[in-house]
């Protein structure tokens, strides 16, 4: 690996401490990585400030070009960050590159709208005063990402956040930290100046986010990962009112009305389900079908998740690589285990193979009760279970009974029908015909404790913002 140091001003920093990444597929160790200590964390933010001050002082239309630029070099480099996406998380090389493509198009996206950053202008109704408001650069930004999208969870964070004219500090995670170290010399490349964007992969995680969480120039910490740390995050947030950006936990219902097209219903399911292999916080975790068609519905599942060849993701004709360790693994497998123990039934799957890589079977569970673990937890897995219904308020209320709020799908054949539906799930998002909700141009977020905010769309540069406004009369 060429890039495996802290990526400090610029520069790249040794330390004495180091820890390794593993290759999920082989259990080889891929590299030995450096870890920040908080020496190395109050380096990083006096350079983002350093850097800061001149770039927040560069015109929008500049700062487009940058990230413009930094999309053409990454697009123009996909396998090479496919490769080591596979390497370091496992995931399949059609999955790793289909995130490749998505992390550049951030940078796409945001290049747009780094010159759209508008503002208004009116009269004040009573004193006739103007009312101007414009929105400045928030200030320096944490940014905290997890190994599920190694590459996209980064720059759906670093792009928004230099349109707004921000600099930033990431703590990627330790599973997967080398494809964001190996994109800082294409920000180099692109014409990012030293010490703007600073990555600092660590062991010491907690300690070392909150020393920053704590330090004055802060003023956004953006978070994707699991709930619990959100948590953690928001009261460490607290102590200096910053800005909270934190996309968290799913557990998304996907409803498959007796009115749907079967075919489009398995095609989205599919998606829904195995993109990244279910390690996805988008992945359908509860799948509703109505009871007519779920027989036909099951096997037909069934047999497009038998057909998938499961393997080390450097095979280019593997479609599921191994999950990213052990510990997934085996939580996954206790999932099934525990929803079999209450009645489930396995179609296909359900078996740890043996031999080395964290492997799980693409899996089928009907008659899943809804007090199993896996309807109640997020399965990060490649698990698909399905329970049935037959009345529309009933799965509604099902779908809507969970503290989380990110995403939900629904099919059916009837438009009209599946928009009442959607406009009564309490999600941030919600896909009709569709699995696949993720895109750079929408607004990606949950409500409820899946998070606060949102990612991309014209939302994602509002995050690293603040708004300002002037009264004044002339
Ligand atoms: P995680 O354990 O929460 O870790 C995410 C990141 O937080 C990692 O960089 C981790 O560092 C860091 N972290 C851990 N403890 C911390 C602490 N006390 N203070 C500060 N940072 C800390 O989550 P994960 O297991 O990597 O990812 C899976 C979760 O992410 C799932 O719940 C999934 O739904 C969620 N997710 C959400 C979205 C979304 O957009 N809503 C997208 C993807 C994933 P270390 O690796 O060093 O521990």
């Amino acid at each position: 690996m060429d890039h495996t140091d802290l990526y400090i001003n610029g520069a790249w920093v040794k330390t004495d401490t180091r820890f390794d990444v593993i290759n999920p597929a082989t259990e080889q160790v891929l590299a030995s990585v450096a870890s920040a200590e908080i020496a190395d964390a109050d380096a990083a933010l006096d350079a983002a400030e350093a850097a800061m001050a001149e770039w927040a002082a560069r015109t929008p239309r500049q700062r487009s070009e940058v990230l413009r630029k930094a999309w053409e070099l990454m697009t123009a480099r996909l396998d090479h960050f496919a490769n080591l996406i596979t390497l370091e998380n496992g995931k399949a090389g059609t999955d790793a590159k289909g995130e490749a493509t998505y992390a550049a198009e951030f940078f796409r996206w945001f290049a747009e709208e780094a010159v759209r950053a508008d503002g208004m202008i009116t009269h004040a109704p009573a004193s006739g005063a103007r009312i101007m408001v414009q929105h400045k650069p928030a200030g320096l930004a944490i940014l905290i990402t997890p190994w599920n999208y190694p590459a996209a969870m980064g720059t759906r964070k670093i792009a928004p956040a230099l349109a707004a004219g921000c600099g930033v500090i990431i703590k990627p995670a330790s599973e997967t930290p080398l494809t964001m170290l190996a994109l800082m010399p294409l920000l180099e490349e692109a014409g990012v100046p030293p010490g703007l964007v600073n990555v600092l992969p660590s062991k010491r995680t907690g300690a070392l986010v909150d020393h920053m969480l704590h330090d004055p120039r802060v003023r956004v910490v953006s978070f994707t990962g699991s709930t619990g740390v959100g948590r953690t995050l928001l009261k460490g947030a607290a102590d200096q009112v910053l800005k909270p950006a934190m996309e968290l936990g799913g557990n998304a219902p996907l409803v498959v009305f007796e009115d749907a097209d079967i075919n489009v219903a398995i095609e989205g399911t599919m998606l829904a389900k195995m993109r990244n292999l279910g390690e996805a916080c988008t992945a359908a975790n509860r799948i509703y079908v109505h009871a007519d068609i779920a027989e036909d519905f099951t096997a037909r599942l069934t047999a497009a998740m038998s057909a998938l060849k499961v393997g080390d993701g450097a095979d280019p004709s593997v479609d599921v690589g191994p999950l990213v360790n052990a510990s997934t693994r085996d939580k996954v497998s206790e999932f099934v285990a525990d929803a079999v123990a209450k009645g489930a039934k396995v179609e296909c799957g359900g078996v740890v193979p043996e031999g080395t890589g964290y492997f799980y079977p693409p899996t089928v569970l009907s008659n899943v009760p809804e007090h199993a673990e896996c309807v109640q937890d997020e399965i990060f897995g490649p698990v698909a279970a399905i329970q049935t219904f037959t009345d529309q308020e009933d799965v509604i209320r099902r779908a809507n009974d969970t503290e989380y709020g990110l995403v939900a799908y629904v099919f059916s054949g009837d438009f009209k029908r599946g928009l009442q539906v959607c406009e009564r799930l309490d999600y941030g998002m919600v896909g009709l015909n569709r699995g696949l909700v993720s895109d750079p141009a929408a607004p990606f977020g949950g409500t409820k404790q899946s998070g606060l905010g949102r990612e991309g769309g014209h939302e994602g540069m509002l995050e690293f913002m603040e708004t300002q406004y002037i009264s004044a009369s002339w």
